[in-house]
């Protein structure tokens, strides 16, 4: 292991290298750091980034089991593990970063004047003087739900690397300092969500699009898919007000301001009917709901109203990403959601038929 910058870089780990389960591999990290695993063709590369959050394992155990199976790559592979540290503090895999600490992947702009933001651009770095052909971050859900993916803008080559794991990409807007936003026109760089970090489903998921990504000549120009590929184009957020009491449950609960029903994760990319509740609602609870447009106009009235003491959508409306985690509901949001009929459908993606400028739906 040699180290380059402040990054330990691990050149061509072999299976009895990296032990046996993905923890002891976890063990092994020397903190945040570089795996290479040279490629047939050695004048290509590609990253791979996972670990960027510490409580998110399906990259970091699909990266495992690809060295434990000896795959050898179509092309040199780098692997960036971010959040080596947080992963490995106990109880292991449960904190997405440490406290005290930034976010990493709200870190890959500048400032870089922190810890992480000394990470951030250490790896910002290195991808600058690798020039690689294109870059995927691996991540899960907080919540549960099925496998999405997430680009900076749309085009060919974002579809192309989506499809490798999934039918489903968001795009957005939203600039938070994440390292997809790294992406350019000519670069693709995608993150995907294998979806909840503790689901057998989402680690093979993660470890089947892996495969796909280190084994497979060309990435970026998959013209052989036929299914129907999904574009979901800015996304709204469904947030609430500082200090709401928020509950999940039944029906209505005691001292809530808004109950949320329990099974609300079983909605994640189901669509939501105007005769079905969304939650209930003590008496000036609606008001405490907010959605803002990108231009930070309040819009919840286009979507939502009240009857009843209960809360119904005004459309039929996509949801994913919805958290039974009041936690995260509070202070990041309860859940995204398209209306349905903004949905962008359409067969799989073939050479040129991504639009190249991020006019979808
Ligand atoms: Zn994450």
């Amino acid at each position: 292991m040699t180290l380059k910058g402040n990054h330990y870089v691990w050149m061509a780990p072999q299976p009895e290298d990296i032990g046996a389960t993905p923890i002891e591999f976890l063990h092994r990290l020397p903190g945040p750091c570089w795996l290479v695993l040279p490629g047939r063709d050695r004048s290509r590369s590609r990253v791979m980034a996972t670990l960027l959050h510490g409580n998110e394992p399906s990259g970091l155990m699909a990266i495992h089991r690809c060295i434990l199976a000896g795959i050898q790559p179509a092309v040199d592979i780098h692997v960036f593990l971010g959040s080596v540290i947080a992963a490995r503090t106990e109880p292991l895999f449960s904190q997405r970063f440490l406290s005290g600490h930034r976010d990493l992947n709200r870190c890959f702009r500048p400032p870089f004047n922190d810890s992480e933001g000394v990470i951030a651009q250490h790896m910002l770095d290195y991808l600058t003087a690798l020039q690689p052909e294109c870059l995927i971050d691996i991540h899960n859900t907080s919540g549960s739900g099925p496998e999405f993916s997430v680009a900076p803008f749309d085009n060919a080559l974002h579809r192309s690397l989506a499809q490798l794991f999934t039918h489903r990409m968001i795009v957005t807007e939203l600039r938070l300092g994440a390292l997809m936003e790294i992406a350019t026109p000519k670069f693709a760089a995608l993150t995907v969500e294998c979806g909840g970090a503790n689901e057998h489903s989402s680690h093979e998921i993660a470890y089947e699009g892996v495969v796909r990504y280190l084994t497979r000549s060309d990435v970026l120009s998959d013209a052989s898919s036929t299914t129907i590929f999904e574009v979901f184009d800015e996304p709204l957020r469904f947030e609430l007000e500082d200090g709401t009491a928020l509950q999940y449950g039944e029906g209505p609960i005691d001292d809530a301001d808004i109950t949320i029903p329990a099974n609300i994760e079983n909605y994640n990319f189901g669509d939501f009917h105007r005769h079905q509740i969304l939650a209930w609602l003590e008496r000036s609870a609606f008001e405490k709901i907010t959605v803002k447009d990108l231009y930070g106009n309040e819009v919840r009235d286009n979507y939502f109203e009240q009857r009843d003491g209960c809360l119904f959508v005004k459309q039929s409306l996509r949801l994913f990403m919805a958290t039974t985690r009041a936690d995260i509901a509070l202070s990041d949001c309860l859940f995204y959601f398209v209306t349905t009929d903004a949905i962008s459908a359409q067969p799989g993606n073939g050479p040129g038929n991504g639009s190249g400028n991020g006019e979808v739906g």
